[in-house]
């Protein structure tokens, strides 16, 4: 294929960007996008390459997603992987970030590129972002078809790793951000990518195998001050198998609550395997790092660094569908993957340096 133009297949999975004005409020409607698509000139410019819509029955507001939508965006991607030279991801805002996690981990190896866009306003409206989010993307990915390799979001003029990826504004057109990772491509005049944040795909591009998610019990639970320890022991109870804690600042959390410690220890001893995040947009949970972070540690929490929930949600979908015992999804969580964590020996050295600085009180 990539000796002749490129050829793009577009997943077109629902979300605000293809909506219309109806009685009942704005819904998408079938084959409403890409009515507009053909009829808009800059769509049949030369630059931009040749793309076919799929489009998902029903389209979806992406709040209504669930794994079994993810499996069905990784099948599409695979079952006509030989076929194009990229894949356009077109979906909803709300859970984007979540869907770009996921695919990252579902679709390995994947050597050619996969770009997730969506829009604030319809295609439809006068001041839409969607014309630029669409039209960029596929000239990303026309580009760029053997070297953008991975799971990408590109969303206002700025390219990042999609697993790195959160919907942080749901006014702006500046919808989402990459707190703990640099975009990896900005659209000015240039398209400028720094490679350097691309992982290095096989060439000839191997199919990729899907991984599918859902099968195991996972959650997410926001620490907050007087939190009651029974209502953590629900949030811990069986059937679950892991839960992303998303704890206070670098990783800490209420270590003078003996009933709290108590429930996250009886967790952790029932193969409940916990995995703490940062509330805070940017950082890391290092619980390392501060006495109440070690009182985690000790309770059998493993640190998450800085991954977004998003990512550590779909990691630990990804680990127990291996059929890994909780010893091992505890190492592996903690591990590099697909690039959705900096490794605590990879942070900026002023921050290891504050860290030195810091375990000295302890
Ligand atoms: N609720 C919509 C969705 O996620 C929002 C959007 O597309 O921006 O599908």
């Amino acid at each position: 294929m990539s000796d002749s133009s490129p050829q793009i297949l577009v997943a077109y999975t629902g979300g605000t960007i293809g909506m219309k004005a109806t009685e009942e409020g704005h819904k998408p409607v079938s084959g409403y996008l890409q009515k507009q698509m053909a009829a808009l000139p800059p769509f049949q410019a030369a630059d931009v390459p040749t793309y076919e819509v799929h489009e998902f029955d029903p389209l979806l507001d992406s709040s209504n997603l669930t794994p079994d939508e993810w499996l069905r965006v990784a099948r599409v991607v695979r079952d006509r992987y030989e076929d194009y030279d990229g894949f356009l991801v077109v979906h909803g805002t709300d859970t984007m970030a979540f869907t770009a996690s996921a695919l990252s981990f579902m679709l390995q190896p994947l050597d050619k590129p996969v770009i997730l866009t969506g829009s604030q306003l319809p295609l439809a409206e006068t001041r839409t972002d969607a014309r630029s989010n669409l039209l960029t993307s596929l000239l990303l990915l026309g580009t760029y078809p053997e070297r953008l390799t991975g799971v990408h979001l590109f969303f206002n003029d700025r390219l990042y790793r999609g697993n790195r990826t959160t919907k942080v504004n749901a006014d702006s057109f500046s919808a989402f951000d990459s707190p703990n990772f640099p975009p990896v491509g900005r659209a000015g005049i240039d398209l400028d990518v720094d490679w350097s944040r691309v992982p290095a795909g096989q060439t000839p591009p191997r199919a990729p195998t899907v991984t599918a998610l859902g099968g195991a019990t996972v959650s997410a639970f926001r620490l907050f001050p007087g939190l009651e320890a029974d209502y953590l022991d629900n949030v811990l109870a069986p059937p679950v198998q892991g839960v992303v804690l998303e704890c206070f600042g670098s990783g800490n959390a209420p270590a003078q609550n003996d009933a709290f410690l108590r429930a996250l220890r009886e967790a952790t001893a029932r193969g409940v395997v916990i995995v703490a995040v940062t509330q805070p947009l940017r950082g890391t949970a290092d619980l390392d790092l501060y006495a109440t972070g070690q009182a985690l540690a000790d309770a059998g929490v493993v640190s998450g660094y800085d991954m977004t929930t998003e990512a550590a949600l779909a990691k630990l979908y990804f680990l127990f569908e291996q059929r890994y015992t909780p010893e091992k999804v505890r190492s592996l969580v903690q591990q590099n993957l697909r690039g959705e964590l900096t490794p605590p020996d990879e942070v900026s050295s002023s921050l290891g340096r504050a860290r030195r600085r810091l375990a000295g009180y302890q």
